[in-house]
């Protein structure tokens, strides 16, 4: 067996001891004589299954008691128009705009009622986070929305805006459980967790109480009210039962690590490998302002077209799996997930030197 080191955007690099553990109970789940894609989701087995991962869940991001965790289905995407269909009694959001996440969320919410895009970096192609003092926040707005982590062009928030007596909303997807993150500052988080957290299908939402109402927009369907999973705790219809399985496996994986400040030290020191190297080379730089870099999504060109597709295809043949930035950014991307071990940065960085040698 040969693993490649995947950098992959998402769906991303799992734990090796998630992935054999899985394997080991894939034909008999802990004596049910059934795999866990196999069972009721009614089951006792599946209810063990669903309410220790939020148990670990909770633990691990210190989720306060008026908080509901919910395991749903639709992608980050579907969050785009959930949030609106849920929050918006006035019609009305504001919105910061960094990036292709956050784009397309305003797009969708557009459909329900007024954005106000209140800071946005498109100018400079997404290479920074605005500034956040002085935003004007409606009077109006439901709720403030961003995107914390812009996985495409790998930009992260190192300071939340200030929204007053406003709700915050936030995508989290790239970078949920990279580092501790104070939940009571926000209304709604949610995250798709191929990112960091498990295979593509569930996404997490944690979402405060007071915003769990029957109050939406007319039309709204069942399946899209917070209210019908949060008064079901995830089970109104079968849940993405597998890959919530392995979502718990992965928290139980970050809690075995030391948790979120362990991986933040971790995720700290695997960066800065990359990062130090992308400074200090004369053929590869990153693409973002050094201040608002992502953990996560490492962006880097060498400002040649034709080198950027020789350092892929060279990196693909030497074991460096899907480092081809997105088709709207181009150069190269390296997302270096909690799951990436420090040796794979390690040797992507040597990979790069070399590459450099030879290419003066
Ligand atoms: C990948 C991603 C999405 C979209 O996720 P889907 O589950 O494919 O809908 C949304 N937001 C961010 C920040 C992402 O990284």
């Amino acid at each position: 067996m040969s693993r490649v080191y995947n950098f992959s955007a998402g769906p991303a690099v799992l734990p090796e001891e998630v992935l054999k553990e899985a394997a080991e109970e894939m034909l008999d789940y802990r004596g049910t004589g059934m795999s866990v894609m196999e069972m009721s989701h009614r089951s006792k087995a599946f209810e063990g299954i669903i309410g220790d991962a939020e148990k670990t869940l909770r633990e691990l991001m210190n989720i306060p008691d008026n908080y509901k965790v919910l395991f749903l289905q639709g992608g980050a995407s579907q969050q785009f128009a959930m949030i609106p269909m849920n929050l918006m009694k006035n019609k009305v959001a504001d919105y910061i705009k960094t990036g292709q996440w956050s784009k397309k969320a305003i797009a969708e919410a557009k459909i329900y009622g007024k954005v106000n895009v209140i800071a946005s970096s498109e100018d400079k192609n997404f290479t920074y986070i605005p500034d956040l003092k002085n935003l004007k926040i409606s009077d109006d707005a439901d709720y403030v929305y961003i995107c914390h982590n812009e996985t495409v062009h790998g930009l992260k928030y190192n300071d939340l805006p200030e929204t007053g007596d406003k709700v915050l909303v936030a995508d989290v997807s790239s970078d949920f459980l990279s580092e501790p993150i104070d939940v009571s500052k926000f209304g709604i988080i949610y995250a798709g967790v191929q990112k960091n957290a498990g295979p593509a299908g569930v996404v997490v939402v944690i979402i405060r109480e007071d915003l769990i109402t029957d109050d939406v927009l007319p039309g709204t369907p069942t399946m899209l009210k917070y209210k019908t999973h949060a008064d079901n705790n995830s089970l109104y219809n079968t849940p993405p039962a597998y890959g919530i399985y392995i979502c718990g496996k992965v928290f139980n994986w970050i809690k075995n690590k030391g948790g979120l400040e362990a991986m933040k030290k971790i995720n700290e020191e695997k960066a800065s490998i990359l990062y130090d190297y992308l400074d200090s080379n004369s053929l590869f730089k990153g693409t973002v302002v050094k201040k608002d870099r992502s953990l996560m999504n490492v962006p880097f060109v060498t400002g040649s077209d034709e080198l950027d597709a020789k350092f892929v295809k060279e990196a693909k043949e030497a074991g460096f799996e899907n480092i081809k930035g997105h088709r709207t950014v181009g150069g190269m991307r390296a997302s270096i997930y909690n799951a990436m071990p420090i040796e794979g940065v390690k040797a992507l960085v040597e990979f790069m030197k070399k590459f450099e040698q030879q290419n003066k």
